[in-house]
């Protein structure tokens, strides 16, 4: 059994910086003491025409908050969530996927995990890393979805689901009402 821990893929860390989060956004725990797991979500939007990307959102939080957050989605939604992720089309893409991680220290973010796209072609994306410390959580491969995986999945949800969203968006990043639209909350998928 090989026990050796991936390293979080560089493209998780923080803008312009060596690390990557070290706070829970829900309790603020250290994520750097390694006693919990954590997620950490980035969406990004790419700009191929002058090879440029921005963050639109990104933010760590322990799966203990997690798990609390995802109580709140309505079951509907939650078990819509579910099947998709379970579903044909993501176990076709799955072999390609995993031999990705494989070769990359377990960063499979180069394909869609939905669509089966390759980063390059996406013109939005986010990306999902389950981690404890400072490296990936045993076993587990950073991922990607697509802009357009993203539209299927804000299709399943239910608008319980959606002012759920809401709320944590509001809660948690605090906009204002013109930057609202930016980070739209049926992006916070909390998988
Ligand atoms: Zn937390």
């Amino acid at each position: 059994m090989d026990h050796h821990l991936n390293p979080i893929p560089r493209l998780f860390f923080l803008n312009s910086a060596e690390n990557t989060f070290r706070k829970c956004i829900a309790c603020e725990r250290d994520l750097y003491l390694g006693d919990c797991d954590y997620v950490i979500e980035k969406a990004i939007r790419r700009f191929p025409e002058i090879d440029a990307s921005e963050v639109i959102f990104e933010y760590a939080i322990c799966t203990d908050c997690a798990g609390k957050a995802r109580q709140k989605l309505s079951e509907e939604s939650r078990q819509r969530i579910d099947e998709l992720l379970h579903s044909e089309k993501v176990k076709e893409n799955s072999l390609s996927i995993l031999a990705q991680a494989t070769l990359q220290n377990g960063d499979a973010t180069g394909i869609c995990m939905l669509t089966g796209n390759a980063i390059d072609d996406c013109e939005e994306y986010q990306i999902y890393a389950y981690c404890r410390g400072t490296s990936l959580s045993l076993n587990s491969n950073a991922f990607m979805l697509s802009g357009k995986a993203m539209e299927i999945i804000a299709e399943l949800l239910s608008e319980e689901t959606k002012d759920e969203l809401d709320r944590f968006r509001d809660t948690f990043f605090g906009l204002p009402p013109e930057l609202e639209d930016i980070i739209n909350s049926r992006d916070l998928i909390m998988l």
